[in-house]
């Protein structure tokens, strides 16, 4: 590379044709100055190799320091030369794409038109820069930023391009990231229930005489179990195919999806053969499923009504499509089922409950607060507890509040239900103050409807007040779904709010939501509680036991607590012990249970008096 440049230089040439004057020049004097020419010429160009050496070796070690990837390619654009961010980003080292041009790296998203346009511009102003999609050597595709130089001759043809790129695939995600917690499902890129509210609203709007709107809600039957035995990547693609079938069937109309295996579909027509469209729906969303060469055939229920006889209010509608929804459900799997207004009155068991449990509230006596202690694994102390909430129905027996919960949530009554825990939770904190228990935090569950429903800053502040505690006496457990509710608004300044009254936040069930790393990273926390389904098959599942240990050296790095749930074996115990989990909960150290054994528990032979305040 550096000898023609070499060459160009007047005193090689001078010591070129010196040499051979050294031999045949007679005069030895003259022999003696011609070799002094020669000499000089040597001295000159090695000179000028040292200096181009040193040039070169400077260009290299810049390039090699550069974060931006470079590629130089000649005038047919393939690859001369590369840096080392180019193998870091795209995977490919010097010698494998040697040689290569350079679109061949490209990832074949880009259409005909697109190259066109570039090379058009490249070629007009010798400049091209943009965003494009590229292929590591792995296969996976990602963004890029690219910009092209076309570098030129002095005859001013194009002899090479010096490409330089950045990999953006991170500030990608983060839009994307931000987009989905706004209105998009991240699962199948479907519209979420905060965007088919205003869909609806907008087509609602929008109908015209003889027009009508057929609603839909599908629910799938037992997807849980496709989950437990297909496991919840292939759960999640069956749900990402489900999706892309509905959308292509009914083309035309909203589909949206609620969250779990609900799907929703919004059609106007001036047709009125609203049962014949639910069973051609059915049937076709029905046809089976090919996955990993086995047929899913899927049972849907499905609860549907129609605009104007069943309504015309979005709010309304919502609520009498889940009102069919669960009717259809309750007469048993596989049924579709149509508003009724019976539905909405006390033919409903559902509505009976919530008038029960509204009752309930009132008298207060049916409802306890149980308790469940946290453990450190390698020694059994207890480090702080969980309120679980339980409720004894007079006719019913226990209700397990993973029943009766979302009743409340979706019958308006968790807020009233969330302060009676609050205000029970600090009641107990102080009567163990009082007598000198242990002093631990006491965790408390919080559901979305009470951080955008309720006023739970205002609710905590007079419970704290009135029992004169502490805010690092009372944790907030919030699942990684109220998170990413968008309903709860913005949430990090209400976080920081609450963290910086003194309350420690605790993100609960982690790992069963779909949120983003890049997100909860970003969010005020102290502690992440990763969910029972990664500790249940431990330590025999290989990929939950990387999964555990990928989370433990995740939150170390971000200073975040670690508490795993749902620890039942010993086996389980150990494992958590050797990968560095500092606390646990679950049936291997304490089932929940009411305070007055809690306290007999811990009152003659305190454990560990892990300060909470
Ligand atoms: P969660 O917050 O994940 O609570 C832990 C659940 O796991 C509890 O069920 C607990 O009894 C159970 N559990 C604890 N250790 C083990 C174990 O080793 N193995 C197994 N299989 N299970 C274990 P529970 O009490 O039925 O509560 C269910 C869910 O109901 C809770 O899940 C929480 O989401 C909700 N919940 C309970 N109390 C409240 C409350 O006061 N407020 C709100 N908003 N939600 C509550
Ligand atoms: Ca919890
Ligand atoms: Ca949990």
């Amino acid at each position: 590379m550096w000898l023609p440049v070499t060459l160009n230089r007047p005193l090689i040439w001078v010591a070129l044709t010196a040499l051979p004057a050294c031999v045949w020049l007679p005069d030895s004097g003259l022999r003696l100055v011609a070799a002094l020419l020669v000499a000089l010429g040597l001295w000159d160009a090695w000179k000028q190799v040292r200096q181009q050496r040193l040039r070169l070796r400077l260009t290299q070690d810049t390039l090699g320091l550069a974060s931006d990837a470079m590629v130089i390619s000649d005038e047919q654009n393939r690859i001369i030369a590369i840096n080392p961010a180019f193998t870091e980003i795209t995977g490919y080292t010097g010698p494998e794409v040697q040689g290569v041009k350079l679109e061949t790296l490209a990832a074949p998203r880009h259409d005909k038109a697109f190259y066109q346009k570039l090379w058009g511009t490249l070629k007009s102003t010798g400049r091209w820069e943009g965003e494009m999609w590229s292929q590591r050597k792995s296969g996976d595709e990602y963004p890029e930023w690219l910009k092209v130089r076309a570098v030129t001759d002095k005859r001013g043809k194009v002899t090479h391009f010096i490409n330089l790129f950045t990999d953006i695939s991170a500030q990608k995600a983060r839009e994307n990231d931000l987009r989905r917690i706004g209105f998009e499902d991240p699962l199948t890129g479907l519209p979420n229930r905060r965007r088919l509210h205003d869909l609806l609203a907008s087509r609602l709007r929008h109908i015209r005489a003889g027009e009508s709107l057929d609603m839909a809600l599908i629910d799938i039957d037992g997807f849980k179990s496709v989950n437990d035995s297909l496991g919840v990547e292939q759960g999640d693609r069956l749900l990402a195919r489900f999706a892309q079938r509905l959308t292509s069937y009914v083309a035309g109309s909203v589909v949206g999806r609620l969250g779990g295996d609900e799907f929703m579909v919004i059609r106007t027509t001036t047709f009125d053969d609203h049962d014949q469209w639910i069973a051609t729906l059915r049937e076709h969303m029905s046809r089976p499923f090919e996955m990993n060469d086995q047929s899913l055939r899927l049972g849907l229920t499905i609860g549907s009504c129609r605009v104007p006889e069943d309504g015309n209010d979005s709010g309304v509608l919502f609520q009498r499509l889940e009102s069919a929804l669960y009717s259809a459900k309750r007469l048993g799997r596989n049924l579709s089922q149509r508003f009724r207004p019976a539905l909405d009155k006390q033919d409903n068991p559902q509505l009976a409950l919530v008038s029960d449990l509204r009752a309930a509230l009132i008298s207060g006596d049916q409802l306890e607060l149980h308790f469940q202690t946290q453990h450190q694994p390698s020694n059994g102390a207890v480090v702080g507890m969980e309120a679980l909430l339980r409720w004894r129905h007079p006719r019913d027996g226990m209700i397990s509040p993973g029943d009766f919960i979302p009743l409340a949530e979706r019958h308006g009554l968790m807020s009233q239900l969330g302060a009676w825990v609050i205000e029970k939770a600090c009641a107990q904190q102080a009567h163990w103050r009082h007598r000198n228990m242990p002093k631990l935090t006491i965790w408390v569950n919080i559901s979305a409807l009470q951080l955008f429903q309720g006023d739970l800053e205002s609710q905590l502040a007079t419970c704290l007040k009135r029992y004169q505690l502490l805010p690092s006496q009372i944790g907030l457990e919030l699942t990684e779904s109220v998170l990413l509710d968008e309903r709860a608004g913005e949430m990090r300044p209400r976080l920081q709010g609450l963290r910086d009254q003194g309350f420690a936040i605790a993100i609960d069930d982690f790992g069963t939501g779909y949120s983003s790393l890049g997100y909860l990273k970003r969010l005020p926390v102290d502690k992440i509680k990763l969910d029972r389904a990664f500790i249940k098959d431990l330590p025999n599942d290989q990929a939950d036991a990387a999964i555990v240990k990928a989370v433990l050296a995740m939150a170390e790095g971000m200073g975040l607590e670690v508490i795993a749930e749902g620890v039942e074996t010993k086996e389980q115990c150990q494992f958590l012990v050797t990968a560095g989990c500092m606390s646990v909960q679950g049936f291997y150290f304490a089932r929940p249970m009411p305070a007055e054994d809690l306290e007999k528990r811990l009152a003659p032979a305190p454990l560990a008096s892990h300060s909470a305040s």
